[in-house]
């Protein structure tokens, strides 16, 4: 269905000016100093290894040829292959893409996955294209990205806008262009071309999973919680899902059109049922008041989950919230100065770089059966996964007792360490850069 520029609402188009990769070079810089290690790591740790952009010649439906501009960061490879998403948004900037590639680093590390960090993003609003004029953007965008890319080397899957369908015209157009069969050169595909059991599921399952080990540190109740989610793409309605499944009362859902609100809790399978089966969005659910974005986060409710896009929780909506647990579903939900204000509220964060890594988690699962060539039961990915997130809870959980710091700070202290341990292993780095005197 396409949607005209006019339609577009103001949420939309807004990050609320925010740069996410200013925000996280101040986050490394300050971890860096925090664990006592020599400025050298923060220029290492910085900037991607390598940038590319593209532009991307589309020939759309009425004749018209649009020239799209669409970017691919690597951050670092020192773990292994680089890995990350593929974006489309009107808001995809080349800052955006190079922050993105860094959080993907640190997700590997914190998990302990082969990994490095990568990011692609074109900037496009994919509502406002026909099934065809997305299909060829797509498989344009691979070819002019192929050079860097493959299973040794990165490997894209699905972020915002980008699913299983994009995945599969992507991947078979870098196997026409090799050749023959690639399957671990991209994840999140379909299932039936080598995509992995869980994999749709991941990012909200892993979401879940550290609510839940946060819930027993706070002494909640999960059955007798309450929640708000902001975004109902993939993310926001796994994590609904199985949120549902605990028993937690969902009370407000939101989207970029608006949102909805029932104080008795939302019906959420027939909330899936409605936004999958007929391509509603969340936000024209009947059977619920209407709310907006902003309204949302000061519900009077125990968790909230940003599960949208960056730069959401700012000095103007920080102060509203009211909820115990914020779960960062979506990458970069939170400025540094609407998180003061959530530290000053002493509101329990589950950072970004944590809480939604059981996504990168699953695709390495799917990378893994790929190059076996052997495929496992959805039961053992998701026992392999819960185990995943739990050590990186664990071990972030137990880097904020040591240092006596905030869950965000303790997830970056925890990423850079891995990553520096593997910089000097390789001999990237001295012995006197592991000290700041
Ligand atoms: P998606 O495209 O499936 O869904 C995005 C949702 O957010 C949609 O409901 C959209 O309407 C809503 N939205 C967009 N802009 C909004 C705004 N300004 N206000 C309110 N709602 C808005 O995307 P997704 O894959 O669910 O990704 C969501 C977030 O999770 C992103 O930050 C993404 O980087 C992150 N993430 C995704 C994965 C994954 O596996 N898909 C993994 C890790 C992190």
């Amino acid at each position: 269905m396409k949607r005209t520029e006019s339609e577009k609402t103001e949420s939309d188009i807004t990050t609320h000016g925010q740069n996410p990769y200013e925000i996280v070079k101040s986050l490394i810089k300050e971890s860096v100093t925090r664990l006592g290690l020599h400025e050298n790591i923060y220029h290492m740790l910085k900037k991607p290894m390598r940038m590319l952009e593209v532009s991307i010649p589309v020939r759309m439906d009425d004749g018209t040829l649009k020239n799209f501009t669409g970017y691919r960061a690597q951050h670092i490879d020192i773990l292994g292959p680089t890995k990350g998403g593929i974006r489309f948004h009107p808001m995809v900037n080349i800052d955006e893409v190079k922050a993105l590639s860094i959080w993907m680093s640190l997700k590997s590390a914190i998990l302990d996955l082969p990994l490095g960090g990568g990011k692609g993003g074109v900037i496009v609003d994919p509502e406002s294209l026909s099934d065809r004029e997305l299909e060829t953007l797509s498989r344009t965008y691979i070819r002019k990205i192929t050079p860097i890319i493959g299973p040794q080397k990165d490997i894209p899957a699905p972020d915002v806008n980008t699913n299983p369908e994009v995945m599969g015209w992507m991947i078979d157009e870098f196997d026409q262009l090799r050749g023959y069969n690639i399957p671990g050169m991209l994840t999140g595909k379909p299932i039936i071309i080598g995509g992995s059991l869980g994999r749709l599921e991941a990012t909200g399952r892993g979401v879940v999973f550290t609510i839940r080990e946060a819930a027993k540190e706070l002494g909640m109740e999960l059955d007798k919680s309450t929640v708000a989610i902001q975004g109902f793409g993939n993310v926001g309605s796994m994590t609904a899902k199985f949120l549902h499944e605990l028993g937690v009362k969902i009370v407000a859902v939101t989207d970029a059109r608006g949102g909805i609100y029932r104080k008795e809790g939302i019906d959420i399978p027939d909330l899936l049922e409605f936004v999958g089966d007929k391509e509603n969005y969340a936000s024209d659910y009947p059977h619920a008041d209407a709310i907006t974005n902003e309204e949302m986060f000061g519900l009077p409710v125990d968790i909230l989950v940003p599960a949208a896009v960056e730069n959401q929780i700012t000095k103007e909506t920080a102060p509203t919230i009211q909820a115990k647990i914020l779960a960062e579903a979506a990458n970069g939900p939170t400025t540094p100065e609407g998180d003061k204000i959530l530290e000053e509220k002493g509101i329990f964060v589950i950072p970004d770089i944590l809480c939604n890594a059981g996504g990168v988690t699953v695709s390495y699962f799917e990378w893994v059966q790929n190059s076996m060539n052997y495929y496992w039961k959805e039961e053992e990915i998701n026992q392999k996964l819960e185990e995943k997130m739990l050590f990186g809870f664990n071990t972030v959980f137990t880097m904020r007792e040591e240092k006596k710091c905030f869950m965000r700070e303790a997830a970056y202290m925890v990423g850079i360490n891995h990553l520096v341990k593997a910089m000097n292993a390789r001999g990237w780095i001295k012995d006197s850069d592991l000290s700041d005197s």
